[in-house]
């Protein structure tokens, strides 16, 4: 009863407090809350740094050109352009094959029309990327929410929520699909299956009465969403490079960011995925640090290669891009970057964003596991003089002159060494 009674006086407290209300105060204090919370404002607010990779690195160091990525040849714009054209032709040929199965007598989920636009960005990303080691599913699912998954082998789902929301805008169905061949590319699907599993092994346990096991249980639920929000990271970085191979903006497809962020909530402790805003941070950190070179990388690629065919899937509800049938050698497909190729990359992108600290860091790392690479330590050499001139600290001069030294043993016909030997 008194309960009740307290109960009673709450809501009457309340309800007097709401007759009270100046009704325009409660805008005012709307538009406060609207300030915040606007989705246009979240939406169009200019997130974006500069992504495009050409001006991300700055001119202002020394680059004779001599470090290496990867093996490939340019192609001339306008070769690429003939074949882009060629290439054209033979889209149009296939196009014909994704309307041929009878898909209205299906539940095929998406219309011919949809399936081009997802099969040329995918088609696009596979032959950038190396990816044509296996056939590809990508299925637009019929789902109100935005979403994209994939099952860690070979299918990419797009709900049509997200398809309907991007399709003016390829760079982002790109990030998209890139973003979910990163999972399965990555292994993250495996993965995910064996913490669950252990997982449920210890919650079973758990139940049983073992204390230590419930312990275990709360240690191992802890990793696993750590390590869930890490793939996305990872996935996300993936997705970008994929997308990057296959010629797309990055500044567009950050986009599909941008976008995720109404979602984002206050805490994101409990939740497999990271909060949008960080996954933002990330995206921008990591795409800096992204190798002008891959733009070629994958123009050399496609060149190198035929249109891939699309059909409509024997499910009728996805499309089966197919991979040619006489594979090449297994060595010429994509693999992740190797831990050489990553402080690489690192070491020199930092050295072009004039970060020399980092740079001279990532190249240690390097030279642990590799003391072969002379470019390297010719580029160690100057991030340690540009550190040098910047902190006056006497080890980074030895430093640099130690790193001269070495790429000097190692390639000593080389002008551009032999010029920092000297000048150090
Ligand atoms: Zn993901």
């Amino acid at each position: 009863m008194k309960k009740f009674i307290i109960l009673f006086f709450i809501s009457a407290l309340i309800l007097n407090g709401v007759e009270a209300k100046d009704y325009v105060k409660t805008q005012v204090k709307e538009l406060k809350h609207a300030q915040k919370y606007a989705t246009t404002k979240k939406v169009t607010q200019n997130h974006k740094q500069n992504y495009d990779v050409n001006n991300a690195a700055k001119d202002g160091v020394k680059d004779p050109h001599i470090m290496k990525f990867g093996d490939y040849k340019e192609i001339s714009k306008a070769k690429y352009e003939e074949k882009l054209k060629k290439d054209e032709e033979k889209y149009k040929e296939y196009a014909v094959s994704l309307g041929k199965k009878h898909s209205s007598r299906y539940t095929t989920q998406a219309d011919a029309e949809d399936f081009y636009t997802v099969y040329r960005v995918a088609e696009k990303l596979i032959r950038a990327n190396k990816l044509d080691y296996m056939n590809w599913r990508i299925c637009l699912k019929k789902d109100l929410d935005v979403n994209a998954s994939s099952d860690g082998s070979n299918l990419v789902i797009l709900t049509t929520a997200i398809f309907d929301t991007f399709n003016n805008n390829e760079d982002a169905l790109a990030m998209v699909i890139g973003h979910e061949m990163g999972h399965a590319l990555l292994g993250h699907h495996k993965r995910r299956m064996q913490l669950l599993t252990r997982m449920e092994k210890q919650r079973k346990l758990a139940k049983e009465g073992f204390t230590v096991s419930a312990l275990a249980y709360a240690g191992m639920k802890k990793k696993f969403i750590i390590d869930s929000k890490n793939m996305e990271y990872a996935a996300d970085t993936e997705g970008a490079k994929l997308a990057l191979h296959a010629g797309y903006n990055l500044d567009q497809a950050s986009d599909v960011l941008t976008f995720l962020i109404q979602y984002d909530l206050d805490s994101d402790y409990n939740s497999t995925h990271p909060r949008t805003d960080k996954r933002l941070a990330s995206f921008n950190e990591n795409s800096k640090l992204f190798l002008e070179e891959w733009k070629d990388m994958g123009k050399y690629n496609i060149y190198n290669s035929e249109v891939l065919p699309v059909k409509l899937s024997s499910d009728r509800k996805s499309i089966t891009i197919s991979v040619p049938k006489n594979k090449l050698n297994p060595d010429k497909y994509y693999a992740p970057e190797t831990m050489e190729e990553l402080y690489l990359r690192l070491g020199y992108m930092y050295y072009k964003n004039e970060q020399f600290d980092k740079s001279l860091d990532y190249f240690d790392e390097l030279f642990k596991i590799d003391q072969t690479n002379a470019p390297a330590y010719l580029y160690a050499s100057y991030a340690a003089e540009y550190q040098y001139n910047n902190t006056k600290d006497s080890k980074y001069i030895k430093l640099a002159k130690d790193y001269a030294q070495k790429a000097y043993s190692l390639d000593s016909k080389n002008k551009y060494i032999k010029k920092q030997v000297d000048s150090l």
